[in-house]
């Protein structure tokens, strides 16, 4: 059975830019030039669940969900 794929939901408005969510998974969480996080593409890659995760449980702004999807 596979897992579920997940996708990033973002809350733009509240992102200070802390860049919490950058630091621990870098290869999902993007910084823009005014240090805003943006995402290439919002469904998380295979394997990197868990990393997405933590990096959106670690936003102090809760500027970040995960949805799952199917
Ligand atoms: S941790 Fe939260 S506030 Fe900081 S850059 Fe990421 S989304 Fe924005």
């Amino acid at each position: 059975m596979s897992s579920p794929r997940l996708k990033i939901v973002i809350d733009k408005a509240a992102c200070c830019g802390y860049g919490v969510c950058a630091e621990i998974c870098p290869d999902v969480y993007k910084l823009d030039a005014n240090g805003i996080v943006y995402v290439d593409d919002p469904i998380v890659p295979e394997g990197m669940e868990d990393l997405a995760r933590e990096g959106c449980d670690a936003c102090p702004q809760s500027a970040l969900a995960i949805e799952e999807v199917d």
